[in-house]
């Protein structure tokens, strides 16, 4: 294995970081192409109606819900304008049963719908909205959605976990999945699995329904539910979770001009001027801006450094086609990655001895975090690397040359992701003309960023981060921040909520 091999082109290092300018030219080229007309680039380049971010004027107690998984948080907040700011945060964390993650959307909503209910029941003293008024609350959703308000708006399509969670683990190594786009563009996903239970053989058949179709109103089915749950609330705002950290980021810091996501995820929001968004033909906002949600994760270019193995991954996944550099760059699909190669190591150079170990076969099997942690391990002896080979693949014995070499492989794959992400920032900035320092103007520019891969493999945001800096160079880099905004999404929608509330104007009383 070489470095070469993972991150393409077969190029040393200085025609390596050509490419990586090379991805980020075309970044800014298709972030145009998107913004001139719909359909006109991968990158959706969504208007996302916010064209005004938290200003810290914002007053009252409001609610966010934030779903983007496995799991929703619901969270209040009591905002005390400019001398307070936030004066109260809560929140709780409620994972999604796993039936519901199949089931109908009806019965997901009722689900989340009535632990919001039990959450607005816990209202302390001080915190309730004034008498005659509904609550108020900021939704952030981690999916493409086009917007047709602040407040409303249709699903675009799934992406990552959702597409795959349904494939049951314990239901490997052998499945088999079809989906067929049904007329009424709901997913019909029916999974062969073969069971191997005490040697014998069984044959299952599983039909599923989608939990929500494409296309459906996001807004209109939380509202159904929370009508069904007695809950009188309303949702303000409908955010995506870059919108909500580039709100929650901004709030803390006006020099914000961009939100990246990289969790599993991943995906970017900037400021943009309305007059420079060709597609949008609304009225032109008071503040001039509007912030777009670019789906950055559909992005490809002939520049990305793809090899045998991402393509493998991709003609395989269940979205072929789609979300080209989130499947080089997060976290639902590093750890793949690596697989991948190992497993081919396995077949071709008997990598591991005479035999294939049989679970490097299950597709992923082989988490991020477990990963990050066999390329973080700094033992003598790599004895994590030993552990994780042996505790998930396993694999009983393996030599401290073996291991070194699986760390380097963790290397590769890391660092191409994570210096890609970086070309994508790059780009955003050269868009903004703030890649350059204009008559030794100090500008400054923080990028907000949130998600687990950022924030817990350390060797991806160091790697992310110096990229950045390298292709920038010292004098511009000095003007621009990434800071880390952790979970400032779910308050983001807060503070969204409230800049967009029904309420806004009327006396507190
Ligand atoms: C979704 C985006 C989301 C990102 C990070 C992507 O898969 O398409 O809408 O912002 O993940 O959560
Ligand atoms: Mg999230």
């Amino acid at each position: 294995m070489c470095g070469s091999c993972v991150c393409g082109g077969g190029a040393g290092g200085a025609a390596q970081d050509e490419v990586f300018g090379e991805v980020a030219d075309a970044m800014t080229v298709e972030m145009h192409a998107g913004l001139a007309s719909e359909g006109g680039s991968k990158l959706k380049m969504l208007i996302s109606y916010v064209d005004n971010l938290p200003t810290g004027d914002e007053k009252g107690l409001y609610y966010a819900l934030d779903l983007g998984g496995t799991n929703f948080r619901v969270i209040r907040v009591l905002l005390g304008g400019q001398e307070g700011r936030v004066v109260k945060q809560e929140f709780e964390e409620v994972s999604i049963p796993p039936h519901l993650m199949t089931g109908s959307s009806d019965d997901l909503f009722d689900y989340i719908a009535e632990a919001l209910a039990k959450f607005v029941a816990t209202e302390g003293e001080g915190l309730h909205v004034s008498p005659g008024r509904q609550r108020e609350l900021g939704f952030t959703f981690s999916f493409p959605v086009r917007q047709t308000s602040i407040s409303s708006g249709n699903l675009i399509k799934w992406t990552k976990g959702l597409l795959y969670r349904r494939c049951g683990k314990s239901y490997l190594p052998l499945t088999l999945t079809f989906c067929f786009l049904m007329p009424s563009q709901s997913l019909l996903e029916v999974n062969f699995f073969i069971l191997i239970d005490n040697g014998l053989y069984s044959f299952v058949v599983k039909a599923v329904i989608c939990i929500m179709r494409v296309g459906q109103d996001v807004v209109g089915e939380l509202t159904k539910a929370m009508e069904r749950a007695g809950l009188d609330m309303r949702v303000a705002a409908l955010v995506n979770d870059t919108i909500g950290t580039l709100a929650g980021g901004r709030y803390s810091n006006q020099d914000v001009v961009a939100a990246v996501i990289l969790g599993t995820g991943t995906n970017a929001a900037y400021v943009e001027r309305a007059h420079a968004i060709p597609k949008w033909h609304g009225l032109l906002p008071k503040s001039g801006e509007m912030v777009i949600n670019m789906e950055w994760g559909n992005f490809r270019s002939s520049h990305l450094p793809l090899t045998e193995y991402d393509q493998a991954l991709d003609v395989e996944s269940l979205n072929p086609g789609e979300q080209i550099f989130e499947k080089v760059i997060s976290g639902m699909y590093l750890g793949e990655i690596v697989r991948r190669v190992l497993c081919q190591m396995a077949e071709e150079a008997a990598f591991f001895g005479d035999t294939v170990p049989p679970k490097l076969k299950i597709p992923f099997i082989l988490r991020t975090p477990d990963m990050s942690a066999m390329h973080h391990d700094t033992s003598s002896d790599l004895r994590v690397v030993g552990k994780k080979l042996k505790d998930i693949l396993e694999i009983p014995n393996t030599s401290l040359k073996m291991r070194k070499v699986i760390v380097s492989l963790c290397d590769i794959v890391a660092t191409r992701g994570a210096r890609l992400s970086a070309a994508g920032v790059v780009g955003i900035l050269k868009k903004l003309g703030r890649d350059t320092v204009k008559d030794g103007e100090k500008q400054k520019s923080v990028i907000a960023l949130d998600g687990g891969l950022y924030e817990h493999y350390m060797k991806f945001s160091a790697c992310m981060k110096s990229t950045v800096k390298e292709m920038l160079g010292e004098e511009v880099s000095e003007n621009i921040t990434i800071e880390l905004s952790n979970d400032g999404s779910g308050i983001g929608a807060a503070l969204l909520a409230a800049s967009h509330s029904q309420y806004l104007g009327v006396d507190e009383s």
